[in-house]
């Protein structure tokens, strides 16, 4: 029956996990997977996080029944307010939605399906869907030229905040202009919000241009991932918030998803929309939330001052400034392939082939290997 499936070809940056795992190089530093990890290389569980799982255990009104289809309210509606602004005119006047889906790939994947089926711009089969080039593995890419020559009702995937892999954000006054194009040629915007919070350390400042284009008046869906900055990667705890013309709209698209739901996950998984919805639903909680984001934030904004300064010193050819303009999770080195090859092989630093490294995967005890690391493999 399955004699002739294809071998698949491995996720890279799975792929990259195992091999950082089987090498035995003591020195050996894992800059590939996009996880936060602590200055002792570590995983890190919120400290909030912890508080609320205890507050979970305990409440006995608690159970295991199935969710409603479309998750848990309350998780729900404090997403969205989390990516369109507590004072949003969309949630204000109504016309704001929102699916609990797993993780913001789920998100992704939801927005995506339901377009298939009901995007109402053109022949919705035939509507090209851009995304930027580069951008993360599972989006297929757009540039300024594509943004004023493409159909009318193209979908555009834009990153929120934090762009993976390249760390680069438009400046608000491009993101105007993004929005200007995109009003006048009826395009669709996607917001891909992975990161908020990451970015800046601030969730207010991260969402600007998700908040900037409600302003202007757009309809839109936008998906957001709870797992990094919640450190819930494991939870598969993500949101789609659609913002659409009217109350009216926004009831007839959920219930076109909630037929999606049913056919696809069916019913979502709590504990991770608990969490989320707990904490930010309660004020001292969301304070803390705050405060662990920015401890995150800012362990990277360090290491990215860091690596820069030491390559400054170490005299390594090239510019390095990039490292600190850029900012999130990812940086960008600018490593050609080869150059990746030699640091895999030679010095057991393991990052992407594009040159993305994590910047979580530095910590004050590995940051002066991997400069000279880098070093030696752009002046080899
Ligand atoms: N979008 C982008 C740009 C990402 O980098 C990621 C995480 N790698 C996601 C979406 C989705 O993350 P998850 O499904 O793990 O919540």
């Amino acid at each position: 029956l399955f004699g002739e499936v294809p071998q698949a070809t491995p996720v890279a940056v799975f792929k990259l996990s195992n091999d950082f795992k089987e090498d035995p190089n003591p020195m050996k530093v894992n800059l590939g997977v996009g996880a936060y990890r602590t200055d002792e290389g570590q995983p890190w569980v919120l400290p909030v996080v912890k508080k609320v799982e205890k507050i979970i255990v305990a409440d006995n009104s608690l159970n295991h029944e199935y969710l409603p289809i479309l998750g848990l309210p309350e998780f729900r509606s404090s997403a969205s307010k989390i990516a369109l602004g507590e004072d949003s005119p969309a949630i204000q006047e109504n016309r704001v939605g929102a699916v609990q889906c797993l993780g913001g790939t789920g998100a992704l994947k939801m927005g995506a399906e339901f377009l298939r089926r009901w995007y109402n711009g053109n022949d919705n089969m035939k509507t090209p869907v851009y995304v930027s080039a580069p951008t993360w593995g599972r989006h297929a890419h757009w540039n300024d030229k594509t943004l004023t020559t493409a159909p009318k009702h193209s979908i555009f995937v834009l990153h929120a905040c934090a762009h993976n892999p390249t760390g680069t954000d438009p400046t608000h006054v491009e993101w105007m202009q993004v929005a200007e194009v995109m009003k006048r040629r009826k395009l669709f915007v996607f917001f891909d919000s992975a990161y908020q919070g990451f970015a800046s350390g601030c969730l207010d400042k991260d969402a600007w241009a998700v908040r900037y284009f409600v302003t202007q008046g757009f309809e839109m869906f936008c998906a957001q991932s709870f797992s990094k900055n919640f450190g819930l990667y494991n939870e598969r705890v993500g949101n789609l918030t659609i913002v659409a013309r009217d109350a009216d709209n926004v009831r007839r698209v959920l219930s076109q998803m909630e037929k999606i739901v049913r056919v696809n996950w069916s019913n979502p998984p709590s504990q991770g929309a608990r969490l989320v919805a707990i904490t930010l639903n309660t004020a001292e909680l969301f304070a803390e939330w705050k405060d662990n984001v920015k401890t995150m934030a800012d362990r990277v904004l360090l290491m990215r001052a860091s690596l820069q300064a030491k390559l400054q010193v170490l005299g390594t050819p090239g510019t390095w400034d990039h490292i600190t303009q850029q900012i999130g999770m990812f940086s960008f080195t600018g490593l050609n392939p080869k150059q990746v090859e030699y640091m895999i092989k030679e010095r057991s630093i393991y990052l992407m082939a594009s040159g993305r490294i994590n910047m979580c995967g530095l910590t004050t005890k590995n940051i002066d290997y991997v400069a000279e690391s880098i070093h030696e493999t752009v002046v080899n």
